[in-house]
């Protein structure tokens, strides 16, 4: 394996919950934006096992009107900063801004790079100069875990805010290879895949939905 795509919302960072709005979304302010516990450690060892680092994300937020392209752009250097601390790197950072209910009608549209499309995939992929069946793909919504089985990707489900179970039931072709609780988990899992120490493959535990 030489690549691993990494989600963002709920792998990278925090899911908030907006409580004006009754949803749990993406962060829409720098003040919203926390990366989630271990994660530049994760980054930086799946650096070390010589692994190209890309983030595959889907951001329909602006499409929305939540948030302007520039708070996007904090909310990037933030967690290129946050993880640079920690000793990590990515290489690539791909977004797709598009939604089909877009209020913005220049990002309205069935576009090919939101997940579960491959796009965004594809386009890491050829960019980092591997193909896509040497890549994991780590997400942490069904959208990561189709996308990433369609494009021929070997898949991780970080389970933490939702219930895996029930997901899975919807789409039982979308199965992952391995569940971790987060982004650390799946680069240990990652590692004692590619040390071929891997053991067994952690269990599908249904967890309560936590906001
Ligand atoms: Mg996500
Ligand atoms: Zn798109």
């Amino acid at each position: 394996m030489k690549a691993v795509l990494l989600d963002r919302d709920g792998v990278i960072n925090a899911l908030i919950y907006h409580q004006d709005a009754g949803v749990i979304d993406a962060p829409f302010t720098r003040g919203q934006f926390k990366l989630l516990p271990g994660v530049p450690a994760a980054v930086r060892l799946l650096n070390d096992l010589g692994l190209r680092v890309a983030v595959v994300s889907n951001q329909p937020g602006i499409a929305k009107g939540h948030l302007k392209r520039g708070t996007l752009k904090v909310l990037e250097r933030m967690m290129i900063s946050g993880i640079r601390k920690g000793g990590g790197h990515v290489d690539r950072i791909y977004y797709c801004f598009h939604h089909p209910q877009a209020k913005l009608a220049r990002l309205r549209k069935h576009c090919h790079c939101r997940k579960p499309e491959i796009g965004l995939l594809e386009r890491a992929a050829t960019d980092l100069d591997v193909r896509l069946t040497e890549c994991y793909m780590v997400g942490d919504g069904i959208p990561d875990l189709l996308a990433g089985s369609r494009a021929g990707c070997r898949t991780i489900f970080i389970g933490r805010w939702k219930c895996e179970i029930c997901q899975f039931t919807e789409a039982p072709h979308a199965r992952p290879a391995y569940v971790a609780r987060d982004l650390w988990e799946a680069a240990t899992l990652i590692r004692a895949e590619m040390k071929g120490t891997a053991e067994a493959v952690s269990p599908l535990k249904c967890v309560p939905a936590q906001a």
